[in-house]
């Protein structure tokens, strides 16, 4: 039996250590945005701050006016951040 795991690990511990790698940087990740979670603004403020931001399709980053994209924190709500220049823009918090 550890034998035939052996082979399994020989032939897919690539594969496994980048799924773990990227499960722990996803971990890593909610649990960040859980922690500063009341450090982000609401949308409301956001958009307050940065009027310019609502567009037809959607709110856009204030610093490089490209799209947000939303990440899900468990337990919390919404994060909306921008993938571009990597910062995080506001939260929604879970109804
Ligand atoms: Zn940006």
């Amino acid at each position: 039996m550890w034998n035939s795991l052996l082979v399994f690990w020989d032939q897919y511990h690539g594969l496994i250590i980048g799924f773990a790698a990227l499960a722990l940087v996803l971990l890593f990740n909610q649990f960040a945005y859980r922690r500063r979670w009341t450090s982000y603004p609401s949308r409301e403020d956001y958009l307050a701050a940065h009027p310019g931001c609502a567009t037809a399709e959607g709110v856009v980053c204030a610093t490089c006016r490209r799209k947000a994209l939303v990440a899900p924190v468990a337990g919390r709500g919404r994060i909306y951040r921008c993938g571009w220049c990597d910062s995080e823009l506001y939260r929604v918090d879970k109804a």
